[in-house]
C-alpha cells in the first residue's frame, strides 16, 4: 500500500549533471590519431604521384644524381619519416602543419628545378595548394602556397632563373596518374571526412542532451520538455502530472559500498524507472540521485499508480549479487492555473518530495494545488 500523505514545505538541494568530459577527451584524442594518419596516406599517395611527374621532366633535362635522390627521398622516403616524426611528437598536430608547409616548400623547390615546365608545375602547385586549402582552410592554404612561391624563386635563383615552361608529351602522360587519381582521392577523404564530422556531430548533440550513465534526458533536456508539457497545459488545459523521486539514504550508499556500488544503483533505478514509463511519459535524471517524470493527459490519482508501482518495484528490488536494497521518496504535483512557470511546477513536486522524506522515506506525497490547500 502506498503511503500518501498531502503536505507543503521547502526545497531539498541538487547537484547539477556534469558534461562526460572524458567522452570529450577521447573523441579528440582519436580525432588526432585519426588526422594524423589520414594525412600520411595523402601525403603518400600525392607525393609519389608527384614524384613520377617531377620524375619524367628531370629524364628529359638529364639532371644530377643528387637531384634523382632528392626526388626518391621527397617522394617515398619523406612520407614515412613525416608521420614517425608526427607519432612521437608532444604536438602532433602542430607538427604535421609543419609538415604539410615542408611538402608545400618543396613544391615550390621542384617547380624550379623542374625550369617550370607547364602542366607539373601547375599540377604540382595547384593540388599542393588544394589539400592544404583541405586540411587548414584558406589561411594555411595561402600561406604554404606563400612558402611554395619563395622556395620556387630562391631555387631558381640558384639556377639562374631557367625558364622551360613547354611541356613534352611523355611528360603530359607522366602527369595523368597525378591529375586523375589524387583529386579522386581528396574527393574520397573529404566525403568520408564529412560523414564523420557528421556523426561526431550527432554524438555531441546526444551527449549535451543525455545523460551518459543512465540514457535519460539531462537536467536542462527534461526542463525543456516540462515547459512544451506546461505550455500544451495552457493552450489546451490538458492535466499533467509531474513526478519528482529521490533514491534514500543514497549517500550512505556511497559512504559503505563506495561509489562505483552507488553509480551502479543509479544506473539500475535508471533502467526500473524506464520500465515503469508509459510512451508518452518523459523521464530525466534531474541531478544526483534524483529523477523526474512529467505525464500527460494525465491526473495526480493515476500518476500515483504508476508511482507506487515504481516505488514498490525499487523497494523490492536487489541491487547487487548480495542483495542490497534501497528506496525511494516521490512528490506529485498535477499542474493547476495557479502554476505560471517549470519552476513553480518543479517547486510544488520538490515539496511532495521533501514531506515525503520527513514522513520516513519510501513514500509518495501528492503536493496540494494553492486551491485545494486553501480548501
Ligand atoms: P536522502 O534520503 O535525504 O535523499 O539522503 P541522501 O543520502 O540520498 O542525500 P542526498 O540525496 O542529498 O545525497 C545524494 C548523494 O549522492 C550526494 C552525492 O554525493 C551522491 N551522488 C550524486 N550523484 C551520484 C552518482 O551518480 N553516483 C554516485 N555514486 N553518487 C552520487
Ligand atoms: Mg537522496
Amino acid at each position: 500500500m502506498a503511503r500518501l500523505l498531502h503536505e507543503n514545505p521547502p526545497n531539498g538541494d541538487r547537484s547539477q549533471n556534469d558534461l562526460p568530459l572524458e567522452r570529450a577527451n577521447r573523441i579528440d584524442e582519436q580525432n588526432r590519431t585519426r588526422f594524423g594518419w589520414r594525412t600520411y596516406r595523402m601525403r603518400m599517395l600525392g607525393l609519389a604521384l608527384g614524384a613520377i611527374c617531377v620524375g619524367a621532366v628531370l629524364l628529359e633535362h638529364h639532371d644530377s644524381l643528387g637531384l634523382w635522390a632528392l626526388l626518391i627521398f621527397n617522394g617515398f622516403i619523406w612520407p614515412h619519416l613525416a608521420y614517425w616524426r608526427v607519432q612521437r611528437s608532444q604536438e602532433p598536430v602542430q607538427d604535421e602543419y609543419r609538415n604539410l608547409t615542408f611538402d608545400a616548400a618543396m613544391g615550390g623547390f621542384w617547380i624550379a628545378a623542374m625550369q617550370f615546365d607547364a602542366l607539373p608545375s601547375a599540377l604540382l602547385m595547384v593540388m599542393l595548394t588544394m589539400d592544404k586549402v583541405i586540411i587548414g582552410g584558406p589561411r594555411f592554404g595561402a600561406r604554404t602556397l606563400g612558402a611554395m612561391i619563395l622556395t620556387c624563386l630562391a631555387s631558381s635563383a640558384a639556377w639562374g632563373f631557367a625558364f622551360q615552361p613547354m611541356t613534352s608529351y611523355p611528360v603530359v602522360v607522366a602527369c595523368l596518374p597525378f591529375l586523375a587519381i589524387y583529386p579522386m582521392a581528396i574527393g574520397f577523404a573529404t566525403h568520408s571526412l564529412s560523414r564523420k564530422a557528421h556523426e561526431q556531430k550527432q554524438t555531441l548533440e546526444k551527449m549535451a542532451r543525455f545523460d551518459a550513465a543512465t540514457g535519460l534526458m539531462n537536467r536542462q533536456q527534461w526542463l525543456y520538455a516540462v515547459s512544451i508539457e506546461m505550455r500544451r497545459y495552457q493552450r489546451y488545459q490538458r492535466p499533467s502530472v509531474l513526478v519528482l523521486i529521490d533514491i534514500d539514504r543514497f549517500k550512505q550508499i556511497n559512504d559503505t559500498r563506495g561509489h562505483t556500488v552507488g553509480d551502479s544503483v543509479v544506473e539500475e533505478f535508471a533502467r526500473l524507472m524506464k520500465a515503469c514509463l508509459r510512451d508518452t511519459d518523459t523521464g530525466g535524471r534531474y541531478g544526483g540521485d534524483e529523477f523526474g517524470i512529467v505525464m500527460p493527459d494525465c491526473r495526480w490519482e493515476e500518476a500515483i499508480v504508476a508511482a507506487e508501482r515504481l516505488r514498490r518495484q525499487v523497494a523490492a528490488y536487489a541491487f547487487t549479487r548480495d542483495g542490497l536494497r534501497c528506496t525511494v521518496s516521490i512528490g506529485l504535483a498535477e499542474l493547476n492555473p495557479s502554476i505560471d512557470s517549470v519552476s513553480e511546477w518543479i517547486d510544488a513536486a520538490d515539496q511532495g518530495l521533501y514531506a515525503a522524506k520527513r514522513r520516513g522515506r519510501d513514500c509518495i506525497v501528492v503536493a496540494p494545488s494553492p486551491r485545494s490547500a486553501a480548501a
